[in-house]
């Protein structure tokens, strides 16, 4: 067993649809040897009251409110290195399509047009996150260090990034690597 103290890793969830963690679980037994050098803080079934001070910080999903800009600029500060994971925190991607209308249009089909459990009526209380006028990728907010393109990423490209980061290098993406489903 190496003496080297593991890399502590964050990962958090903003405005996507879980897919790209999905890829993540994906490594299956190539998780076992992942864990040898890393250190899994914060995931998205951790109680995000705090994020601590890690190492690396990976971040799926774009900002679409601002409970997920907050949690963006705050993982941010924590880490040392912010990666990308998956085309929706690096360009937008499905949750940016909702940019093609404006914001009090998207309500009005969510809540009034189409059947909801807010009594047709657009909720206006604090437990509701309150919404960004339009979606935008992460690096629109804070510098990204790396990203692992893909919708969702497939679990060899989240190997080869994670590998080659932890090892010091960029990884180099090419069509051969970049998977959208
Ligand atoms: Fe889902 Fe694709 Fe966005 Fe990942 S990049 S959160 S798989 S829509």
């Amino acid at each position: 067993m190496s003496d080297k103290p593991k890399v502590k890793v964050a990962t958090v969830w903003l405005g996507g649809c879980a897919g790209c963690h999905m890829s993540f679980l994906d490594l299956d037994e190539r998780l076992f040897d992942l864990f040898k050098l890393i250190e899994l803080t914060v995931s998205p079934i951790s109680d995000l009251k705090e994020i601590p001070v890690v190492d690396v910080g990976i971040v799926e999903g774009a900002v679409c409110n601002a409970e997920n800009e907050h949690v963006l600029r705050t993982l941010r500060k924590q880490c040392k290195v912010l990666i990308a994971l998956g085309d929706c925190a690096i360009t937008g991607n499905v949750p940016a399509l909702r940019n093609q209308k404006v914001l009090t249009e998207v309500l009005e089909r969510g809540y009034i047009e189409t059947e909801s459990t807010h009594a047709g009526e657009v909720p206006n209380d604090a437990s509701v996150p309150v919404l960004c006028n339009n979606v935008r990728p992460i690096q629109e907010f804070v510098k990204v260090d790396a990203n692992i393109p893909g919708c969702p990423p497939d679990a060899d490209a989240i190997w080869y990034a994670l590998t080659e980061l932890l090892a010091g290098r960029q990884p180099k993406w090419n069509p051969t690597n970049v998977r959208y489903d």
